[in-house]
């Protein structure tokens, strides 16, 4: 068999069916793209003919998902399978190389300013480093009251603001004066959920939000974060490489692969009774003796360079059922059930 160009074909919105109202977010053919930028002397040979052009990193691969309001979906991928990058264009902190996103039903690229920086402070983001969020230099009550005095939303006292905010994560308000290494880990990474949720958004993206603590503080994390999703009416994006956090946690789960989700669905059903062979590879079971945690185990061969993603299906050269058409074409993420997606050629052969 002769190999095609690979191509992807958009898949149809995750998400609400019709009739039922618009999703809060709608991701549709989102890619991103990096490329580094060459010196003035490789500019130089590269127009002369005599060096290439630089590779282009595809690190988010045309990826649509919708999330419901009130919904937590977790993506799980392996290390540089592209589910931070993902994150962070959410959060408005990198800007997408290509697609659209829909926030609350509105194209953000068409929002007015005034709407878009609304829509930013709206989704926030938790990192798996709290440092990344707090100013070793600052106290917690600075860092805290920073964004939402900056945006006008302390209505009242400020230290009566800071003391709500602390409270609600479980931090004594009488720490309020400390620094951020004056803190153990479990409780920075309170402090940076208290200061994500001070601009009170509606959409929180945790990446790996749990994954620098200790087991038994992961549990009080994920705990306080199902607690604050309740209170707050919040709705989360859950990227963790860790498929107990994802099985604990999420309603839906959202399965990726070098850059392209592979497999998207109700969390239940994809620890049931997995689609695609690289879930069933990720989650089959391994000899361990904690087996209430599930992490990745080494799937046969190599994850890929994005640099060089292998044609067709990106996984064919790991996938022990690959035949002749996946080494050719990329797999659609497709139906295969309500509300059950999967990118494998397999479910084309009845
Ligand atoms: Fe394996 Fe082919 Fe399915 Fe890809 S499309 S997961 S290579 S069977």
């Amino acid at each position: 068999m002769t190999p095609t160009a690979p191509t992807i074909q958009p898949a149809p919105p995750s998400g609400a069916s019709a009739g039922e109202p618009a999703p809060m977010l709608r991701l549709e053919g989102i890619r991103k793209h990096f490329q580094r930028k060459p010196d003035i002397l490789r500019r130089a040979l590269i127009r002369a003919g005599m060096a290439r052009p630089p590779q282009v990193v595809h690190a988010v691969d045309s990826v649509d998902l919708s999330i419901r309001k009130g919904e937590v979906v977790g993506l799980v991928g392996e290390s540089g399978c592209g589910k931070s990058t993902l994150g962070r264009i959410v959060a408005g902190i990198l800007p997408q190389s290509g697609g659209r996103i829909a926030f609350n039903g509105r194209d953000m690229a068409k929002m007015t300013r005034r709407e878009y920086q609304a829509a930013q402070l709206d989704i926030q983001m938790v990192f798996q480093n709290p440092f990344a969020s707090l100013n070793p230099r600052i106290k917690i009550a600075d860092a805290i009251a920073e964004a939402p005095a900056y945006h006008g939303l302390i209505e009242g006292d400020r230290n009566a603001f800071v003391d709500e905010q602390l409270l609600r994560v479980g931090i004594d308000p009488s720490y309020k004066n400390r620094f951020a290494h004056q803190f153990s880990g479990g409780q920075r990474q309170r402090i940076a959920i208290a200061r994500a949720l001070s601009v009170d958004p509606a959409f929180i993206v945790c990446d790996e939000a749990v994954a620098a603590l200790d087991v038994s503080i992961q549990a009080q994390v994920l705990n306080l974060f199902m607690d604050l999703k309740e209170r707050l009416d919040l709705t989360y994006l859950f990227i963790s490489h860790d498929l107990g956090v994802i099985e604990h946690i999420s309603d839906r789960a959202a399965i990726m692969y070098l850059g392209r989700i592979v497999e998207e669905a109700p969390t239940e059903d994809v620890f049931r009774a997995p689609n695609h062979p690289y879930t069933q590879a990720l989650l089959e079971e391994v000899p361990r003796i904690d087996t209430s945690r599930r992490k990745f185990h080494a799937i046969r061969g190599e994850l890929p360079s994005p640099l060089a993603p292998p044609p067709g299906c990106h996984f064919h050269p790991r996938c022990p059922h690959a035949f002749d058409r996946c080494r050719a074409e990329a797999p659609r993420l497709r139906e295969i059930a309500p509300g059950r997606r999967s990118a494998c050629h397999l479910n084309d052969r009845g």
